[in-house]
């Protein structure tokens, strides 16, 4: 697989005008400012909404048409959905920030809508465009802009997602679907500070195999990833990290990819397999460690390797990363037949300031050298 996160896709024409295909369909029943003010004081990650959605209809005659922003609230499905039975669908998941000025920005977003696309073709769903894709956010964002949320490292969480609406048993791609956004108001993903995590590295249980669908991000990654995720957390551990197919080396979490950082300063994280997602975060904290003269090396890591190397010191630092909690540090390393601390167990010196740097890029506080904010509204 390329590595298309690299190429940003301009949007073709003015957001502006983009904006304007979203026809907009107000709520008749928003929630109270007093009850948005108490969601927005202790946000809870996907369990409050804001008042809209996001959403546009295709068939395969007619392609993409109603592009609406309207009331959020429940979907009427008939039982018979292709979705509910063969697990058609894909999604994204990106932040909303509120700068210092008022002004509401997004991170990146043309990438998610290039992954969004290429997981669309996977799962044989129709493409959607960048463009629709960029819209959607801002229409939404801006109907909804009260409900992002100011404050350190708060956001306001975009889900957009596409799934098989056709009412048919028969096992095809379907010939309707559907494309949403919703978005939930987050705080900072570490609200006690940041804390490491311990990882069960998965012996038993693959995510995903080459030719699979790993690369896409579609809920049934996830179905899989679940199990071993309880069964983890029944052996004292938060996460679970997967390997490829044969056992041998490292992947990533069921939701964020990994990397190493070795005693000499330099940064490795899982190459690009077919079967792991590539993320927006990795991509941007590669790019980051590179401006500050680190060498990033994508190659195939063995778990032997790897597990030698945090018992030698050779390791000193890993971390996952994701949008939801941006990198998290990864303090411990357990399987069926070891357990290894890394380090001091503490959270890793380049770890943290990565971290810095991209949310501080994310919330306007430092300066965005690559381009990589849009303003929404
Ligand atoms: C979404 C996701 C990630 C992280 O991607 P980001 O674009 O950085 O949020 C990593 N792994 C999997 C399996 C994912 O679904």
């Amino acid at each position: 697989m390329s590595t298309p996160l690299a190429e940003q896709h301009p949007l073709n024409d003015s957001l502006e005008d983009l904006v304007g295909l979203f026809d907009v369909r107000r709520s008749s029943a928003p929630m109270s400012e007093a009850d948005r003010g108490l969601a927005l004081a202790a946000p809870k990650f996907g369990t409050v909404f804001t008042d809209h959605m996001a959403r546009a209809t295709w068939t395969a005659d007619t392609g993409w048409y109603d592009r609406r922003i309207e009331a959020y609230g429940p979907l009427q499905l008939d039982p018979a959905t292709a979705v509910l039975h063969y697990a058609q669908e894909i999604f994204e998941g990106l932040k909303a920030y509120k700068h210092d000025d008022g002004s509401v920005w997004t991170f990146r977003p043309e990438a998610n809508a290039a992954r969004f696309s290429r997981s669309a073709a996977r799962l044989a769903l129709p493409q959607l465009s960048v463009d629709d894709f960029v819209a959607s956010l801002a229409a939404l964002v801006r109907e909804d802009r009260a409900w992002v949320p100011s404050g350190d490292e708060a956001s306001l969480y975009l889900r957009p997602f596409m799934f098989a609406s056709e009412k048919f048993l028969g096992v095809r791609a379907s010939l309707e679907a559907e494309y949403l956004v919703i978005a939930s108001p987050v705080g900072a993903y570490f609200a006690n500070g940041v804390s490491p995590v311990s990882i069960w590295v998965e012996r038993e249980y693959s995510r995903a195999a080459a030719g699979g669908t790993g690369a896409a991000k579609c809920g049934g990654n996830y179905a899989a990833s679940l199990l071993p995720q309880v069964e983890a957390q029944k052996l004292g551990c938060d996460q679970v990290c997967f390997l490829d197919g044969t056992g041998t080396f490292l992947e990533e979490l069921g939701g964020m990819n990994v990397f190493v950082v070795k005693a000499d300063g330099s940064l490795e994280t899982p190459e690009l397999s077919g079967s792991i997602l590539e993320g927006v975060t990795r991509s941007s904290i590669i790019r980051l460690a590179q401006d500050r003269g680190r060498t990033v090396t994508e190659r195939q890591i063995p778990i032997d390797e790897l597990l030698a190397e945090i018992a030698d010191g050779t390791v000193v630092e890993m971390f996952a990363c994701g949008t939801a909690a941006v990198m998290t540090p990864i303090g411990r390393l357990a399987g069926s037949s070891f357990d290894e601390t890394i380090a001091d167990g503490g959270p890793g010196e380049l770890t943290m300031s990565l971290r810095a740097e991209l949310t501080g890029i994310q919330t306007g506080a430092v300066e965005d050298r690559h381009g990589w904010m849009r303003r929404l509204a």
